[in-house]
């Protein structure tokens, strides 16, 4: 699958804003957003008018960044949205929450998403016991999450579990520390998302 191959820190400067996804760096003063914060190209410094249609584009945009998704493939998200019932925007984000890359990310397995769909595509974890390395897979509740018995003596795994270990797991998910296993209690609601984006704007875009 093509994938995008760029600088990340790139996107970021672009939106505007931190998308988290280089790990560890997000979190320190070497972060490009915080150096420079102009988009990047000639005219990154240059003020531009916001239209509406600017507006619900990069919302779509940072929306796609955030779960490292290229168009078609978001747009295929969109649609499946669309067909649930419910509110759009809100079916849309659930079902980039329930990626499995975005699971294990959300879990402490993994500094950022990219890094998440790296360790699983190595085959580090088993959902119901079942080795999956296909990050779009959608979760369902009530699926338990394992980090592989091999795979808990990697020093890499020990480093980002040891270096989450404080962090807060969203509420729908559940974590035993002492086996490495996850578990999705519930698939999250809107209010369960914490992240900053106006989805009502991607559905305003999609629907015209
Ligand atoms: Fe974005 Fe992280 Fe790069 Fe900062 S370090 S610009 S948050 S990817």
């Amino acid at each position: 699958m093509a994938r995008y191959t760029d600088a990340v820190c790139k996107l970021c400067r672009r939106e505007g804003q931190k998308l988290f996804l280089k790990g560890d760096r997000c979190y320190t003063g070497k972060c490009s957003i915080v150096r420079r914060e102009a988009a990047p190209g000639q005219h990154g410094q240059s003020r531009k008018k916001k239209s509406e249609y600017l507006l619900q584009l990069r919302e779509k945009q940072k929306t796609k960044r955030y779960y490292g998704m290229l168009e078609k493939q978001f747009a295929e998200y969109y649609e499946m949205a669309a067909r649930k019932q419910g509110v759009t925007g809100e079916n849309l984000l659930q079902l980039l929450e329930s990626r499995f890359d975005n699971i294990i990310y959300r879990l402490g397995f993994a500094m950022s998403r990219p890094e998440a769909r790296q360790l699983l595509r190595h085959g580090h974890f088993t959902i119901n016991g079942k080795k999956v390395n296909i990050p779009s897979y959608l979760c369902r509740a009530g699926d338990v999450i394992t980090l592989k018995e091999t795979s808990k003596s990697s020093d890499k795994l020990k480093s980002v579990i040891e270096a989450n270990a404080s962090k807060p797991i969203p509420k729908w998910l559940d974590l035993d520390r002492n086996t490495l296993t996850g578990r999705i209690i519930n698939l999250p609601a809107r209010e369960d998302i914490d992240l900053p984006v106006e989805e009502h704007l991607i559905v305003e875009l999609y629907s015209k």
